[in-house]
């Protein structure tokens, strides 16, 4: 794919304030029409990443692209990017019209195109009815709209968002997700948005980009990264998992067999992406406690642990388990309300398929 196909493309990019590496020598590629994702504990680099992007800092060392042209030299008003910032900017004494329209009129554009584009805008966010108040005025998620609709007017071929959603409650959060999702795929236009929260991540893109000390681990559609991560980093910062330390004591392309002394032998069927093939030595398998069940027959399962239920929590939809097993603790969720108590001693089994193996 030519560099055209793409909207972004950071090219070994760099940036450090002072002696602080803020963005560590990362590449990254996002195909037009794209929800990407960067997701990251708080200082990683993930506001940097975007603010390198929009031309609101200078890499130190590194190109960056956009729509195929070379704009690291190149200032943000001048880039087809806008950016949506975490605290949402809007000037509190104008009203939502000459908010959303301002950008237009800086651009000559006349006060009646100005206002119908802009009521057009508001329509597309369901929020016809706020052209006059002051922003000051608005909920939390008005004023969110407001924001974006700021951004969008100017037509930007990447929007760039700052954790959008940061300053909302949980339920509005959720419902934003969608809505912002939803708005990306009819719109068709590339999204950058930076969040440190996984779900959020999960729910809207169709990449995630995880970063952790200024450099990105990995980048992929949200099932790939959840279920294939590449690092302990990774696999932990998406969600719970169990990392068990093995060794593997035979690889095969179809089937590798590993070993954790006190706990037993386990099998993993590796898929065609696995990096590993020729695998060898230490590694760490991962579980996920969503694919783990209590089992009564253990004939159907190549994976068993024998253990004591040491805690078990009920969530409403699902009970969740910690299953010790030696000195391993192992984290369960399972549907529905539970047959078991704590002391139980119980047998729990996984599918070769549903654990990976990590470096
Ligand atoms: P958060 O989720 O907390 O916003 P982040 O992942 O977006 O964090 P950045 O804001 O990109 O992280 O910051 C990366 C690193 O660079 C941090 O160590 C931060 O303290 C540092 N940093 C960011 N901006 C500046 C600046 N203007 N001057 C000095 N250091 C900075």
């Amino acid at each position: 794919m030519s560099q055209q196909e793409y909207d972004v493309v950071l090219d070994q990019v760099s940036k450090n304030f002072g002696n602080i590496v803020a963005v560590d020598n990362v590449s990254l590629k996002v195909r037009k029409g794209t929800f990407l994702t960067i997701l990251g504990p708080s200082g990683c680099g993930k506001t940097t990443t975007l603010r390198l992007i929009g031309g609101f800092e200078s890499p130190a060392r590194g190109r960056i692209f956009i729509k195929g042209q070379d704009v690291t030299d190149i200032p943000p008003y001048k880039r087809e990017t806008n950016l949506v910032f975490q605290d949402l900017a809007l000037f509190p004494h104008m009203n939502v019209l000459n908010n959303i329209g301002f950008g237009l009129r800086m651009k000559s554009v006349s006060k009646r195109q100005v206002k119908e584009k802009v009521q057009e805008m508001l329509e597309m966010v369901e929020l016809p009815n706020v052209t006059y108040r002051k922003t000051n005025q608005l909920s939390g998620g008005q004023r969110q709209r407001v924001a974006l609709c700021r951004a969008l007017i100017m037509e930007p071929a990447v929007l760039l968002l700052d954790e959008p959603l940061g300053a909302l409650d949980a339920k509005i959060r959720k419902q934003m997700q969608t809505e912002l999702k939803n708005l990306q795929m009819r719109l068709g236009r590339t999204f950058i948005s930076v969040t440190h929260d996984q779900e959020e991540a999960m729910t809207m893109s169709d990449e995630i980009a995880i970063m952790n000390n200024g450099r990105i681990e990995q980048v992929g559609a949200p099932h790939s990264v959840y279920e294939r991560p590449v690092s302990r980093f990774v696999a932990n910062f998406l969600g719970d998992c169990n990392l068990i330390d093995v060794e593997i004591v035979e690889s095969k392309p179809e089937q590798v067999v590993v070993r954790e002394p006190r706990l037993g032998t386990f099998f993993f069927h590796p898929d065609r992406n696995w990096q590993n093939k020729d695998g060898q030595g230490h590694m760490s398998m991962m579980i996920r406690p969503e694919n783990i069940t209590i089992v009564q027959n253990h004939r159907n399962f190549e994976n068993i642990i024998i253990g004591v239920i040491e805690t078990l929590a009920f969530k409403g939809s699902t009970t969740e388990y910690v299953v010790k097993a030696d000195s391993t603790e192992i984290k369960l969720q399972i549907q529905g309300r539970s047959q078991f108590r704590q002391g139980d001693h119980v047998s729990i089994a996984w599918k070769p398929e549903d654990c990976y193996l990590i470096p």
